[in-house]
């Protein structure tokens, strides 16, 4: 197998030859059979065949077994990437851990680990601890990082999708960095990085709840709100990677001060952080989110009233985002999501309530559906795994 030939094919952003077209959709999706092959890149049945007894060939796609094709017929075999031609890494620059997902091309996770690090973190304190958990990873596997295909990075605040530069500060000490010039001299293979719900919406789309979906809406409900837009397949990341920042959308210039400087942000109102505070004084010790989510699914009445109000002030600021997008499906994301029809019930009618197209006035196919999302704790840092995979915007350290 040649690994240049497939990184080179990998790479190229709009694959012209059959293999081309193919080796990018397995990349993105992972195992399929040649039928949705055929489907999926519009090549004819005959095309997609010749095109993989090349592959085949080659060693570069491998049969990984078969998956029933209904009650009628033979099963199809699936195929994948040859497994061996490469990995791939995602890096979760999150809050107080750094976390390290390698996965091969055949989308399989062959190690996932993470690190408690001190909340003020120096950057360079940050790669550090990243450095080990790659060395600890490739220490326990078979394959070499040689084979390494790409790298991608997942960081709580906008990336400049020009510069690599970090723009604002999700995390302390992190507004400014450049990801570029931190990350490239430890890795010799394209680095790409977008910030976490983006990530996510990744994560989603690639193995979620997004699955099959080109358009949507990613929904954030936690301690801050945010999320991320997904047009024709590709996450929209703005002119200086801060779209989808819904939670910082102005529902009241005089309303309270958000933590991002302005007033009455959508966050302000819709973030878990007052009812979690709430929940606390309810139960006298801290708690989780999972915690509330916990106690309000075991029946506690105030738990499942704060996690109500949640979802009809959550869904008021997405009737807003409604209104903007009439997106198909909204994946609603965070860690208040686990809490299933306790949130999603009064959000749903709350969105309903605050949309300009209703629901109820349309046919099924029109209606915009709502769904938790499959993620709850790696989504970002998968997604960092899937910027890779799907070579999503451009490596930071390639000339633009
Ligand atoms: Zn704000």
């Amino acid at each position: 197998m040649n690994q240049i030939e497939l990184k080179s094919l990998l790479a190229d952003r709009s694959p012209e030859t059959p293999a081309g077209r193919i080796v990018r959709t397995l990349s993105e999706r992972g195992s399929m059979s040649a039928a949705q092959l055929a489907r999926l890149t519009g090549l004819a049945k005959s095309t997609v065949s010749t095109a993989l007894s090349e592959l085949k060939r080659s060693n570069m796609v491998v049969e990984t077994g078969s998956e029933s094709a209904g009650s009628v017929g033979r099963p199809a075999t699936t195929l994948t990437l040859n497994p061996e031609a490469g990995t791939c890494i995602g890096i979760l620059i999150g809050q107080s851990e750094i976390q390290v997902i390698v996965a091969d091309v055949s989308h399989q996770i062959l190690s996932d680990a993470t690190a408690v690090i001190e909340p003020d973190y120096s950057p360079a304190r940050g790669v550090e601890v990243v450095r080990e958990l790659i060395d600890a990873a490739y220490a326990n596997q078979w394959r070499s990082p040689d084979a390494l295909l790409g790298v991608g990075i997942a960081v709580g605040g906008p990336v400049s999708p020009i510069t690599g530069e970090v723009m604002r500060g999700g995390i302390p000490n992190w507004a400014g960095v450049n990801l570029h010039e931190m990350f490239g001299p430890m890795f010799d293979a394209p680095i790409f990085a977008d910030n976490e719900s983006n990530c996510s919406a990744i994560a989603e789309m690639t193995w979620g709840a997004a699955q099959g979906f080109e358009d949507f809406v990613l929904y954030t409900l936690d301690l801050g709100v945010g999320g991320a837009i997904v047009s024709g397949g590709r996450v929209l990341r703005g002119i200086a990677g801060g779209a989808g920042e819904f939670g910082h959308v102005v529902i009241d210039p005089d309303g309270p001060l958000c933590r991002c400087g302005n007033r009455g942000c959508l966050e302000v109102y819709a973030s878990f952080r007052e009812p979690l505070a709430a929940a606390e004084r309810h139960v006298g010790h801290a708690l989780r989110i999972a915690d509330v989510v916990r106690l309000a699914l075991d029946g506690d009445e105030t738990c499942r009233r704060l996690i109500r109000q949640a979802g009809e002030a959550g869904g008021r600021g997405l009737g807003l985002i409604g209104s903007v997008f009439n997106p198909a499906l909204v994946v609603v994301s965070g860690r208040l999501a686990s809490a299933g029809a306790l949130l999603m019930d009064p959000l749903a009618e709350s969105f309903e309530r605050f949309s300009l197209v209703k629901g109820r006035d349309m046919p099924d196919f029109a209606r915009t559906l709502l769904r938790p999302s499959a993620f709850v704790d790696n989504g970002a840092c998968m997604g960092a795994v899937g910027l890779v995979l799907r070579h999503h915007g451009q490596p930071l350290n390639l000339p633009h």
